[in-house]
């Protein structure tokens, strides 16, 4: 951010075409709109959204790319299928594409191998984090997807406040634990003056296999109950499915077909109108 700028960062101003904003170096590079995703607490699905949100847009036909920026748990390559390193050129790093053409950068991607772990301290991952997004050849995408740092720590501040997001969805799952964490996500998120443009609830209920009943796990109503402490719409519930963790954990994700999401992808165009 430059000295004027709000302090809320590139997300909380209107001026589409200043300096601060085009923080991206490389000129091929030409972003309409940038998506965060975010959840209070790792494991609640944020991956399995960002990649099902980046596979329906792509589906739509809209040219979609996906910066995994959770550190901590990248496994969004995994999912896609994508085992092979990120290479690039002097002034920058080009993504892997999917199946579906989606482009993916990961720090996973990046690594010897998948287990090697990050042992980086807060500022240098937000430095490498901002460089994913100014120095990467993304070329001209409809839709750039962020899978977030879990929590509000410091590197998901630090994305917040670095890249221009033009606004979040928040994953939540029917837990009060998990509900709680979301609240403040949430809270961060308005700190920010960010949009937020409404709440998924993943592993919502299972689907009965035989009959097709769908049962709730848990008989809690947190997910309406965050919708109506924050005025935001459920956008989407996700079922536990099988298939889809199957098609995730063997590198399959780009083969779901589905609209879990439709209803969110049509809040998502016409807030961007
Ligand atoms: P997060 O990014 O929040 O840490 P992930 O998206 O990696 O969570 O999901 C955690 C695990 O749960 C993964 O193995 C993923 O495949 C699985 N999973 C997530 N959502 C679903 C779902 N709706 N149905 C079945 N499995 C799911």
């Amino acid at each position: 951010m430059s000295q004027g700028c709000p302090s809320g960062g590139c997300s909380s101003c209107n001026v589409e075409n200043c300096g601060s904003r085009q923080l991206t170096t490389l000129n091929d590079v030409k972003i309409n709109k940038i998506i965060g995703i975010l959840s209070g607490k790792g494991g609640v699905g944020k991956s399995m959204l960002t990649s099902l949100l980046a596979i329906e847009l792509a589906n739509k036909g809209y040219k979609v790319g996906i910066m995994d920026a959770d550190i901590t748990g990248p496994s969004i390559p995994k999912m896609f299928g994508l085992d092979n390193q990120l290479f690039g050129d002097e002034i920058g790093i080009f993504p892997g594409e999917s199946k579906k053409n989606i482009k993916i950068v990961s720090m996973n991607m990046m690594l010897e191998t998948e287990d090697t772990p990050v042992l980086w301290r807060g500022p240098i991952l937000g430095n490498v984090l901002s460089q994913f997004y100014s120095e990467v050849h993304w070329g001209e995408l409809d839709y750039l997807l962020i899978d977030m740092p879990p929590g509000t720590g410091d590197v998901a501040i630090s994305v917040m406040q670095t890249i221009p997001v033009d606004g979040f969805v928040m994953v939540s799952s029917p837990s009060k634990l998990v509900s709680m964490v979301v609240g403040k996500t949430i809270n961060m998120a308005n700190t920010v003056n960010s949009k937020v443009y409404g709440l998924v609830e993943n592993m919502a209920y299972v689907k009965c296999p035989d009959c097709g009943k769908e049962i709730k796990i848990y008989n809690d109503d947190d997910i309406e109950n965050i919708s109506k402490k924050f005025n935001l719409d459920v956008l989407a519930k996700l079922p536990i499915d099988p298939d889809l963790a199957n098609k995730a954990d063997n590198g399959l994700i780009d083969d779901y077909n589905g609209d879990y999401l439709k209803d969110l992808i049509e809040r998502i165009e016409k807030e961007n109108e």
